[in-house]
């Protein structure tokens, strides 16, 4: 099994991962274009290079973790063309499904071998190494990529072909965004009507209403003290991302022709909260249906 990584995309994800091969005994050849980036991977024991394409220079694997689908396939322009043939690439960037399948593709054509592989865990999972990885690709390449994976994730999953772990991970975020929008709409009726936050806790969590957006990751002070909500809504999850995953869902709606109409809605709800709120944790949302809820009602 090959020791030998190429590793580009070294941001606030793929720095920790590629920290955790080094630390696993994995040889890493690493590239960012940003200078803060590289000296941090240099700091943590990669061989930092100048190019994308120096950075498969004797891999068997190369990972990417880059903020989209375009530069995922930009980079595999450069990527496919240098790297010695039946190489494994593995994307971990969250991307559109199609531009997922589309770098499968390429990379096959190329004589390569491919995988998408999401994650869910955020920055603190990526920096312990217990990532949920959700995978696409055949069962040979997904055998081959596994102890790597392994060392970066607590749990790796096989979804399915191509484009499938993109779809898992949609999938969960789609459902994420809208339940916490749900679940900010009642607890701001509740609210109206009298009713506390712990009280709505106590019942809600053990009720048919329960939900890990309440259990977990409670939008209001209180009932979850690790929650965002504590901490002035630091993320976390920062509402950015769960507006670009929503993005996705929405686009992955239209393009299969799925009325998912909740998800396009959530997707345009945290478009618009966006604009102001980017760096706040996405359970923030609550504060934006009380915000919009403060209006006197006509009896
Ligand atoms: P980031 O913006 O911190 O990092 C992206 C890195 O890619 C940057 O360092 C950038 O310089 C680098 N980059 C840009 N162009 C490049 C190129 N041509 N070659 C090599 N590197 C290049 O983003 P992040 O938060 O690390 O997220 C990375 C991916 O992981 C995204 O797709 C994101 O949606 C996904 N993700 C993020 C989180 C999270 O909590 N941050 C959680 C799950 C999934």
């Amino acid at each position: 099994m090959t020791k030998k990584i190429g590793f580009l995309g070294l941001g606030h994800m793929g720095a920790p991962m590629a920290a955790n091969l080094v630390k696993a005994g994995y040889d890493v050849l690493a590239y960012d274009p940003v200078p803060a980036a590289q000296e941090q991977a240099r700091a943590d024991g990669a061989t930092v290079v100048d190019t994308a394409a120096a950075a498969t220079a004797g891999r068997e694997i190369v990972i990417t973790m880059l903020p989209n689908g375009k530069l995922v396939l930009d980079v595999y322009a450069e990527l496919l063309p240098a790297a010695a043939p039946g190489t494994l690439f593995i994307d971990c960037s969250t991307i559109d499904v199609a531009d997922a399948k589309e770098a499968a593709t390429r990379a096959v054509a190329a004589g390569h071998r491919a995988l998408d592989a999401p994650v869910s865990g955020g920055v603190a999972g990526a920096a312990a190494g217990t990532l949920t990885f959700m995978v696409g690709g055949a069962a040979e390449d997904f055998a081959a990529g596994l102890p790597v994976l392994e060392v970066m994730g607590g749990k790796v999953v096989h979804c399915g072909d191509a484009g499938v772990g993109q779809a898992a991970k949609i999938c969960n975020n789609m459902l994420l965004g809208i339940s916490m929008v749900a679940l900010s709409e009642a607890l701001v009726l509740g609210e109206k009507l009298g009713l506390s936050h712990q009280s709505f806790f106590d019942v809600v969590s053990t009720a048919s209403g329960q939900s890990w957006a309440l259990t977990s990751y409670c939008p209001v002070p209180g009932p979850v003290p690790t929650s965002p909500a504590n901490n002035d809504y630091q993320p976390g999850f920062a509402t950015a991302l769960m507006t670009k995953d929503l993005g996705l869902a929405a686009n992955a709606l239209r393009a299969n022709g799925v009325d998912g109409q909740l998800g396009a809605l959530a997707a345009e709800i945290y478009t618009r909260f966006n604009q102001e709120n980017a760096g706040k944790d996405f359970s923030a949302i609550v504060t934006d249906v009380r915000n919009r809820s403060e209006h006197e009602v006509d009896q």
